[in-house]
């Protein structure tokens, strides 16, 4: 999943064309160009770390060792307990430092054997995934009359309607954080009203007949209803037959259920700072996944490019003046313990934290990074990514942060950056049985990792500390 600030990283032209250095008003009055004498011994560095990252398809040979020998890692499943042993062993092998784990107890949700099928006016299986956290239904499954809706206001309106219904929220998408609202609140919605169970069109773009699984909320006020995604193809037939006020009934069948939380942890790994070890510029992903595809783009690769950084750093005896952490989280998907555990483990050393950077969009094409925090540091980002036009990652744009930082970062004001991709495709393989490695494009994930590399290895070397 991805949870940051209210701004979008989707990057209209404008946003490219002022985070280009010179098409606004110069920063001097007289225009001269601000002087950026320190960004030079930056520039050697910063190719070297660029051409290692691109002349080889290391990241993207990484993620396909993760997601083809240990494949997808849904909290509380022994394949996350793989992922997380074989990180440290390659962490290990990469002459990283302080390599360890830090445990959590995250959710253990269990999907089960799991059908939807449209009963009447003719019998059709549909393609479906339940959602994460559900609650099943009883063996038999649960058969009920549809009531199609296509927003809140509609479902109010609905009313006393909904009771007894399988309440569907057909709301075609739009950007993930406007619809993904009706997957997460949805079903408690519809149980406060009376229904029975709960459909959501699946929250993406039309794919081929592709479901979209991801958490929902459940409310004290109501029942907890079993609720599950389907894809836009059944959808949209739901909807045809609806339209010629034809009935429709339903059965889902799903044996979702949650057990007692299990142990799981976080990934540490380090390049200790040579003159401030104790200043710290901390860089990951979520290593945990859905339990469908492979967890490749969400966020297997986030974890890998994040993790590059340090290895490049490593491998070309660039070593800088504070401590770059690599932390690959746990348990983002469905719950967040990891981002959590984080802040509650290190809340010590949070004021050391010189920036936090997360890494969940996908990795396709970069353009730059998101950015929360203050002018002051904009305004250096802003500098040093001019060291990325080269791969032309060089934009710097509102939105920073993510998940499993934002606990952090909010807390002890942590300047936050995101790495901000070409998301026109991420959405289609979101959170779907089409996450896998094959959608990756190497040249890119390499230009991604180089982005992270260079931002955090300049952050990190600053003769100044950032703020
Ligand atoms: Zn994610």
């Amino acid at each position: 999943m991805r949870r940051r600030g209210a701004v979008t990283l989707a990057l209209p032209l404008v946003w490219l064309v002022a985070a280009t250095p010179g098409a606004q008003a110069p920063h001097v009055a007289s225009g001269e160009r601000p002087s950026t004498n320190w960004l030079d011994q930056y520039r050697e560095p910063a190719s070297r770390l660029i051409g290692e990252a691109v002349g080889s398809t290391f990241a993207w040979q990484r993620l396909a060792v993760l997601t083809d020998s240990i494949g997808h890692r849904l909290s509380g499943t022994p394949a996350l307990d793989r992922a997380i042993a074989w990180a440290v062993d390659e962490m290990k092998r990469d002459g990283l430092e302080n390599v360890h784990t830090e445990s959590v107890m995250v959710p253990k949700w269990v999907r089960g054997a799991e059908s939807a099928e449209i009963v009447e006016p003719a019998r059709h299986p549909m393609v479906m995934l339940g959602l994460g956290g559900s609650v099943g239904t009883r063996p038999e499954g649960v058969q009920a009359e549809l009531l199609t809706v296509h927003s809140f206001n509609e479902l109010e309106a609905a009313g006393q309607k909904a009771r007894g219904k399988i309440v569907f929220f057909n709301v075609p998408y739009t950007a993930y954080e406007e619809t993904v609202t009706y997957r997460s609140d949805g079903p408690a919605r519809a149980a406060r009203l009376g229904a029975v169970a709960s459909l959501v069109r699946s929250v993406g773009p039309p794919g081929l007949r592709t479901p979209h699984t991801g958490s929902l909320q459940y409310t004290p006020e109501a029942p907890q209803i079993p609720a599950a995604a389907i894809t836009t193809e059944d959808a949209d037939r739901l909807q045809r037959i609806a339209d010629r006020g034809t009935r429709i009934v339903v059965r889902l069948k799903m044996e979702a259920h949650t057990e007692p939380d299990a142990e799981s942890a976080n990934v540490v790994g380090e390049l200790r700072g040579r003159e401030k070890p104790d200043e710290i510029v901390v860089v990951g992903g979520h290593i945990d996944s859905w339990d469908v595809g492979a967890g490749a783009s969400d966020d297997g690769g986030g974890c890998v490019v994040t993790w590059e950084a340090l290895r490049l750093m490593k491998k070309l005896n660039l070593r800088p003046r504070r401590t770059v952490r690599v932390v690959l989280w746990t348990n983002e998907e469905n719950g967040t313990r990891g981002g959590l555990a984080y802040r509650d483990q290190h809340r010590e050393e949070l004021a050391n934290h010189v920036m936090m950077l997360e890494s969940d969009n996908g990795v396709s094409r970069p353009l730059g990074f998101g950015f929360s925090g203050s002018e002051a540091v904009r305004q250096k980002l802003r500098a040093i990514a001019t060291l990325l036009r080269g791969i032309a990652a060089d934009a710097i744009v509102p939105g920073g942060g993510g998940a499993d930082i934002n606990p952090s970062t909010r807390e002890a004001r942590i300047p936050a950056l995101a790495l901000a991709v070409d998301e026109s495709k991420y959405f289609l393989v979101h959170h779907t049985p089409a996450d896998t490695v094959d959608k990756i494009d190497p040249v890119e994930m390499a230009r991604s990792a180089a982005a992270i590399a260079v931002m955090a290895y300049v952050v990190a070397d600053l003769p100044d500390r950032l703020e």
